[in-house]
């Protein structure tokens, strides 16, 4: 089974973000920018299969002659840029804190492995088949972005700005944001993950945090003034849309403080989070293992466990029956 599909929306002034057909673990939105000699992404999907769609689409915007030479990559998870192979000679550009995290993760051919080999029996393995199965990495190369910066950088894209900031660690070390003035839009990357009652999305996973840092990170996208906000997953938002997300972050901090100094342990602690259903519409809850294991090592020091690690706590917690109950899974 593979993933196809997908939506093109079109934000105006040579702007559009694909959307993919559904949410879910790996499912993140992108952004183009065309001018009429050059083009550039935001973010690419997280296999070649799905790369190759949004080229297509891409394609089908671009005038005569003109190419996408650049991909900016917003943060340093796969699922935001292992698709740049489908562009071998565009310039790839991410922050200089984000080569760090490439290096937490898995290798696209070392997750590909891990998906199909893994024991089905053992509640990781059948967690990262149920939810990565579908993707496929066996050819895909590891991404070697070509230009680091920190601080801020700005590019031309014709006659279009492209204001891009780095920003203190939030989702991952290394996040960055994409403020297009003249679009009046910010394309976010994973320090938003929204969700509309009409298009319900996930909860968030956070790997770095502290949450402080991602609810200034939501400010910070507010204070662009742009009216249009293309988060790393779930449907496009405006500012009261970020505002709403704000409140699920500030819920998520207390509750993770709250019940950090009174002694439960992180895990636990998500588990409370989980029992309290206080977002029922949001898949995935599971998720907030990872993210309330975030804000716990802030407030205790700790290490940042393996990736694996954390994984197989994520499944461990899934499939327990109140996970399961909680939260839908598209
Ligand atoms: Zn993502």
């Amino acid at each position: 089974m593979s993933i196809t599909g997908g939506d093109v929306v079109d934000l105006g002034r040579g702007l559009y973000a694909w959307l993919p057909p559904k949410r879910g673990w790996g499912l993140a939105n992108c952004g183009l920018l065309v001018s009429p000699r050059s083009a550039l992404w935001i973010d690419t999907p997280y296999d070649p299969l799905l790369a190759g769609q949004f080229l297509v689409e891409s394609q089908k915007r671009l005038p005569d002659g003109a190419g996408i030479d650049r991909v900016i990559v917003t943060h340093a998870n796969g699922d935001h840029f292992w698709g740049a192979g489908v562009l071998p000679d565009a310039e790839i550009i991410v922050t200089r804190e984000a080569r760090e995290h490439i290096h937490y993760d898995p290798t696209p051919q070392q997750q590909h492995a891990l998906v199909t080999g893994s024991d089905q029996s053992t509640p990781l393995g059948a967690y990262l088949s149920r939810h990565f199965g579908a993707f496929d990495w066996s050819a895909t190369d590891v991404v070697r972005p070509t230009t680091y910066f920190t601080g801020e950088l700005e590019l031309t894209l014709g006659e279009y700005a492209v204001q891009v900031s780095s920003l203190p660690p939030a989702h991952t070390g290394g996040d960055l944001i994409v403020h297009l003035p003249a679009q009046r839009a910010v394309f976010s990357g994973d320090v938003i993950f929204s969700s509309t009652p009409q298009q319900p999305g996930d909860h968030p996973v956070h790997w770095a945090g502290p949450l402080s840092n991602v609810i200034d990170a939501c400010e910070r996208v507010l204070a662009t003034g742009a009216e249009v906000i293309v988060p790393g997953h779930g449907p496009v938002l405006d500012p009261a849309g970020v505002r709403e997300h704000m409140g699920y972050l500030a819920y998520v901090r207390e509750r993770a403080h709250a019940l950090h100094a009174a002694g439960v342990p992180a895990t636990e602690a998500a588990r409370r989070v989980i029992a309290e259903d206080r977002y029922p519409s949001l898949g995935l809850p599971e998720r907030l293992v990872v993210t309330i294991g975030s804000e716990y090592r802030h407030l205790d020091g700790s290490e940042l466990p393996g990736v694996l690690q954390a994984m197989a706590e994520v499944a461990a917690v899934a499939q327990e029956p109140g996970t399961e109950r909680t939260g839908g899974q598209a």
